[in-house]
């Protein structure tokens, strides 16, 4: 359906020195795909996509859809648009217009449908995305989930046959990014092709038939999600899935700023849609510090969570001793009760006690 050959795109600075994003991709994305396009940031993906669908003309390669060259000069590209919706990580609503009204708008002037048609497709998209309701409001009263359901509902409304999504929750509040995936889910349950950049991984392991790394300008590994997420064939496509999140602290003495602690490990855990774990974590960390560990200074605490497995740990770590620094095994039976594991262990430095939550 889209064939991508030798894609590059420069970009010239002001200063006339040029910087290639894209240096050379390649790909083939068949009808009914769903394909995550993961990365570090500035490595090209959006990009990627915007050449895609032609809002930043490559300058080199070709795009094939259906055969047909959109590259080519005089190519027309009102029908492209028509092929390929996308949806901003930051809405882009009509914010003059009612929802319904951003619905129906595209279809009524581009494919001049009749209003009553226009106006009931718009109400079958609402419905698709939870949000008929709201068809009367304004996009200022809708919460930023609800936005960015209305602007699938808003791609959708021209029958694409692919739809582009750059990051679409990457501006959310983390509540509410579950409720964004789960239509982009229903989705790819109906078949939609769709090419989504995302940094959620589960999801994107979840929805995607194949998986897409980027880095530095090329599609650096493309395999099933399988094949990425569990048996990658490259060092930096493993690094980048198996990436760690971290909140760290340096425990030097008693009066540590404890009230910081708190506060970082509360917009960690929102920030990570962990906040079941706010609770605990903190009781484990003043039992720790204050009980098993009192006196023990300094040493390092680590909050770190792995976004693939889910697997979430409070680390203390300290320096310079080779056995554990607890007096006796039966120190830790009280924690051990309330948590999936604890391990004691030996490191290259010194000792660690991780407790896996
Ligand atoms: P990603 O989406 O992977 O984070 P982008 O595609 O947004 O990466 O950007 C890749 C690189 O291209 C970045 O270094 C960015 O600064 C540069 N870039 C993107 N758009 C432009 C532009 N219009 N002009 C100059 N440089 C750009
Ligand atoms: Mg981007």
């Amino acid at each position: 359906m889209i064939s991508i050959k030798h894609l590059s795109k420069k970009f010239k600075n002001p200063d006339g020195s040029v910087i290639t994003v894209l240096k050379d991709v390649n790909c083939e994305i068949g009808k009914g795909e769903v394909i995550s396009i993961i990365g570090p940031s500035g490595t090209g993906k959006s990009t990627l996509l915007r050449a895609i669908n032609m809002l930043e003309p490559p300058t080199g390669g070709e795009i094939l859809v259906d055969g047909e060259n959109i590259t080519a000069k005089g190519y027309p590209l009102h029908q492209l648009r028509r092929k390929m919706g996308m949806v901003f990580q930051s809405f882009n609503l009509f914010e003059h217009m009612t929802v319904l009204e951003n619905i129906m708008y595209a279809p009524m002037e581009l494919l001049h449908l009749p209003l009553g048609q226009a106006m009931s497709e718009a109400m079958e998209l609402l419905k698709k995305v939870g949000l008929v309701q709201k068809a009367e409001v304004y996009p200022s009263s809708l919460s930023g989930g609800q936005k960015q359901r209305v602007a699938i509902a808003r791609a959708l409304a021209m029958h694409p046959e692919v739809v582009l999504f750059d990051e679409p929750t990457s501006a959310l509040d983390p509540t509410m990014v579950g409720e964004v995936l789960s239509v982009i889910r229903s989705l790819a349950k109906e078949g939609l092709t769709m090419l989504i950049v995302t940094h959620e991984m589960r999801f994107a392991r979840d929805v995607s038939t194949r998986i897409f790394f980027m880095n530095e300008g090329i599609i650096y590994e493309d395999g099933t999600p399988e094949q990425i997420f569990e048996h990658p064939v490259h060092s930096a496509t493993k690094a980048f899935v198996n990436r760690i999140q971290k909140l760290v602290y340096e425990i030097d003495s008693d009066d540590f700023d404890y009230l910081q602690i708190h506060s970082g490990l509360s917009r960690f855990c929102i920030k990570y849609n962990l906040s079941d774990k706010t609770d605990l974590a903190y009781a484990l960390i003043k039992e720790m510090l204050f009980e098993h560990l009192r006196g023990v200074r300094p040493l390092t605490l680590r909050f770190t969570y792995a976004e693939l497995s889910g697997e979430t740990a409070l680390d203390f770590m300290v320096e310079g001793i080779s056995a554990s620094p607890l007096a006796d095994a039966s120190a830790l039976a009280g924690i051990r009760a309330r948590v999936k594991d604890i391990v004691e262990e030996p490191t290259t430095r010194g000792f660690r006690i991780k407790i896996l939550l």
